[in-house]
């Protein structure tokens, strides 16, 4: 064995980085391993927070947020608008300068950080845990020991697997996503995020454009494969890019395709000695797969959870299923609750979005809201459009 530590995190993302900024700050001995060499890249993500999901889990650096969210756009098929100020929505991120941020900060505190290292396998122990990873750094293979090992490598995590978990989810509980970085976006309100709802558009999901400062834009656009029919979400981004810009092409930085997952509960959670978060543990919002709000707060619990398991826990097992109760009992019910809605959304027509957006539009637009409570909208669009009741017979767990 190479080296000990007490904690080994996988994965540099908002998860990992915030799991060993935790761990290190409690003082145990912490190991941060990322594939890549340069964190936060590549990146597969609109950047997107809310001030809760940031501010909860970490205190706020504003040399992170490429730009401050103050109102919101949502359109329906049939055009109907509907726009609200929310101050303090949230933000866009620099994901770049966020993740980098936090592993900046677990250094200071005492982490070790290791980039363009991959881990590629786990160290079996006594069978009841293991013992350590297995890490290959350009050509050299070794082996570092630790206590706890936090997966933190997001949707395709290989570490759940080695630990027993399998996280494969058939095709109906995936979306896939395409999204543009781009420069010189036209009619763009740097203050605003934008969000269109058409099932010929973005079948079972929704495209979004997230302005992030100087005229550049995160433009994408989430499907369900499930209501899809076989149309790839690139060619219908490419579709929307038409319909939003018209001919003033805006110039593209950067491209991009990913998966998003759906919640799954608690299930991926622990396996022996491995606790596994974020996009790992498929902690996203099954609505709108807004997923780093909870890579965070998994992030820090689990770490936090270590940290008892190491300093009071006496090596005993079962101090780490508090990790599971804990996140659950903080984020379960919200995310059931969007995994239930998920069973209604996927069915919606494209005369549900325009009857809901124009009613909202009557009661929000103009307004100036200072939280959004999802279960009062939910229970607004019912009352608007009783019709949706006919979807009520979806929502079997
Ligand atoms: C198109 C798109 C847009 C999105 N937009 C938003 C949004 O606006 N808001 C939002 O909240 N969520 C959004 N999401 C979801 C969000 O990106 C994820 O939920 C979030 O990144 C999860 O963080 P994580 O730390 O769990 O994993 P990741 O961010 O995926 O980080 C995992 C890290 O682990 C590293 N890694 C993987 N394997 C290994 C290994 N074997 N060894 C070492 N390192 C490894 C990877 O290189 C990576 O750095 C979006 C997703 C997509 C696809």
């Amino acid at each position: 064995m190479d080296r000990r530590f007490d904690i080994v995190v996988i994965g540099a993302g908002p998860a990992g980085c915030l799991a060993a900024l935790t761990a290190a700050r409690a003082g145990c001995r912490t190991l941060l391993v990322e594939k890549h060499k340069t964190i936060g890249e590549p990146l597969c993500c609109a950047e997107g927070i809310s001030f809760c999901g940031l501010n909860d889990n970490i205190p706020l650096d504003h040399s992170w947020i490429d730009a401050d969210v103050e109102r919101c756009y949502l359109r329906s098929p049939a055009g109907h608008e509907l726009q609200f100020d929310h101050p303090d929505a949230g933000f866009v991120l620099s994901r770049r300068r966020f993740e980098q941020g936090m592993a900046d900060l677990a250094v200071q505190a005492g982490c070790e950080l290791a980039t363009g290292t991959e881990t590629v396998g786990l160290l079996n122990g006594s069978g009841e845990r293991f013992h350590g990873v297995r890490l290959l750094d350009g050509q050299t293979t070794y082996d570092v020991g630790c206590q706890i090992i936090i997966a933190a490598d997001g949707i395709e995590s290989m570490v759940a697997r080695w630990a027993g978990i399998d996280t494969t989810l058939p095709v109906e509980h995936l979306d896939s996503a395409a999204q543009f970085l781009f420069d010189g976006v036209p009619d763009l309100d740097p203050t605003r995020m934008e969000f269109y709802f058409d099932t010929q558009l973005a079948p079972g999901g929704y495209a979004w454009v997230f302005p992030k400062g100087n005229g550049i834009a995160n433009v994408g656009i989430a499907v369900a494969p499930v209501v899809a029919q076989g149309r790839k979400a690139m060619p219908m981004l490419r579709e929307f890019m038409r319909f939003r810009f018209g001919q003033r092409s805006p110039k593209p930085l950067k491209r991009t395709v990913g998966g998003i997952p759906e919640f799954c509960g608690r299930k991926f959670m622990l396996s022996r000695n491995v606790m596994v978060t974020g996009d790992a543990a498929r902690l996203l919002d099954s609505i709108t797969g807004a997923g780093i709000a909870n890579a965070l707060s998994s992030g820090r619990i689990a770490a936090e959870t270590a940290v008892l398991y190491l300093q009071g826990g006496r090596g005993d097992l079962r101090v780490l299923k508090s990790y599971p109760e804990r996140w659950m009992a903080l984020r379960g019910r919200e995310m059931l609750y969007f995994l239930w809605a998920r069973q209604i959304f996927l069915r919606l027509t494209n005369a549900d979005f325009d009857a809901m957006v124009a009613a909202m539009a009557q009661v929000y637009n103009g307004q100036t809201l200072t939280a959004i409570d999802p279960i009062d909208v939910i229970k607004r669009a019912l009352r608007t459009r009783p019709s949706l009741l006919r979807l009520a017979r979806h929502l079997v767990w």
